[in-house]
């Protein structure tokens, strides 16, 4: 498989390179030439494989063998070693759950196959690495989690200060040796601004081979569409299949789930569901794209106003409006309505939803009011402990704190802080 950049002006490149480098030269997104085809028997047959096998076959064509089978076997087992079950909340609404993985967030998958692909190729190249990223929250405890303590490899996460959850901060801060933190006195597009301006700075990469880890990079990317195999793996009636709602921010996992579906996965539609930061969903409904600043909601994770991954999505549909409107629908929940739903599905059904995974559940409950005779899954993409300090208010009850984490918690804080400012950022890159 060949990727090329959807800026159209960087050779094509393989699947080591495009993972090493992250972003093409131009600066363009790397895509997939071709999308591969899943045959008719292999659909029939999947639902009866084990996950890894299932993954295996899914992401074999994106790697080749750039890739030696064994090995990507080997990584494969250690990214989808935890259970994803799809547990039936009502009669018309389930919710996959995405975070029993080590920083209990969605993002383990792809942070974990990413850090071992690049372990892989970090053996060959005798350079040290430095994996670049920004985090609105749960990519950097995924990424710093999946490469602590990973030989040749350094891992720089900027961070914006007070937005993100205490859980999610001692994540990132708290491991320290390979894994630097940067806490950054702005926003999550700050942050994002920063790491694309040292990728383009020369300046910087002629001294530090950089490498990214957000969810461009197509190695993060592409591993998320297991998900949505597990979902129709364990769907009630492979006849007529759910309708899936994932909750959205840089649109990398939706993204993922299309592409699965464009090989040939049943999925009767897609839902984007977003928090206040709603450059997609207008778009659905205006055909007008406007990128916006982020405001801060509860369900940080998704606090992006200028979504990296939806040019794939238009790539994907081929920017044909009219396709997009059928796949895909947009939903935006103000926090108010995400504390309400919290609350009243805690009590109505015992079910205990975090912000991330209340925004997917109110925004399908929307969809299947307009759609009757439909069911659907939203993707439950955190743990609800990770936000306690939201949640405890919300429901007046105490959220119970596995060990691990209270472990977690009582560890000190380890963070660099620094200004909005890129030229902080490139001292700091060619100091350390
Ligand atoms: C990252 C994240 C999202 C958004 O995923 P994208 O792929 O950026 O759209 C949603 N929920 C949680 C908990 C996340 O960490």
């Amino acid at each position: 498989m060949k990727y090329y950049s959807l800026n159209g002006q960087s050779p094509k490149v393989g699947f080591k390179d495009a993972t090493i480098r992250g972003q093409a030269p131009d600066k363009g997104l790397y895509f997939p030439e071709s999308l591969p085809r899943l045959t008719e028997d292999w659909l029939n047959r999947f639902p009866h494989m084990s996950n890894e096998d299932i993954a295996f076959d899914v992401i074999r064509p994106y790697v080749e063998n750039e890739i030696p089978e064994d090995e990507l076997r080997r990584i494969i087992a250690e990214t989808v070693n935890f259970p994803t079950p799809l547990v039936r909340i009502n009669d018309r609404i389930s919710a996959l759950e995405l975070f029993h993985g080590p920083t209990l967030a969605f993002k383990d998958t792809g942070a974990r196959f990413m850090s071992r692909c690049l372990g892989y190729f970090a053996k060959a190249e005798h350079e040290k690495i430095t994996v670049l990223v920004a985090t609105s929250g749960d990519t950097g405890g995924a990424v710093a989690h999946g490469f602590y303590g990973v030989d040749g490899v350094e891992v720089v996460i900027l961070y914006p200060s007070g937005k993100v959850s205490s859980v999610q901060e001692k994540q990132l801060t708290a491991l320290g040796k390979n894994i630097h933190a940067l806490e950054i006195n702005g926003t999550f597009d700050d942050c994002q601004q920063m790491v694309k301006q040292a990728f383009a700075d020369s300046s910087v990469t002629a001294k530090r081979k950089l490498t990214s880890a957000n969810s461009i990079n197509i190695a993060r990317w592409l591993p998320q569409q297991f998900y949505y195999f597990f979902a129709i793996k364990q769907w009630e009636d492979l006849k007529n299949p759910p309708v899936i709602c994932v909750p959205s921010g840089n649109f990398g996992n939706i993204c993922a789930g299309i592409l699965a579906h464009l090989s040939g996965l049943p999925i009767k539609h897609f839902i984007a569901a977003c928090n206040s930061n709603d450059v997609v969903p207008r778009y659905l409904h205006s055909g007008q794209y406007h990128p916006e600043k982020a405001v801060p909601t509860l369900s940080n994770a998704m606090d992006v106003g200028n979504p990296s991954n939806f040019i794939r999505v238009l790539q994907l549909l081929e920017n044909n409006f009219a396709r997009i409107k059928k796949l895909l629908s947009g939903y935006s929940i103000t926090d108010r309505e995400t504390t309400s739903i919290i609350r009243s599905v805690w009590q109505e059904t015992g079910y205990l939803l975090d912000p991330h995974g209340a925004v997917g559940y109110l925004s399908l409950q929307r969809y299947l009011d307009e759609n009757p005779n439909q069911k659907g899954c939203f993707l439950e993409t955190a743990h609800p402990v990770k936000f306690y300090d939201v949640i405890e208010p919300v429901i007046q009850e105490k959220v119970p704190v596995p060990a691990s984490v209270q472990a977690l918690i009582n560890l000190p804080k380890k963070s660099t802080p620094m200004g909005a400012d890129y030229e902080e950022l490139k001292n700091y890159l060619l100091k350390n």
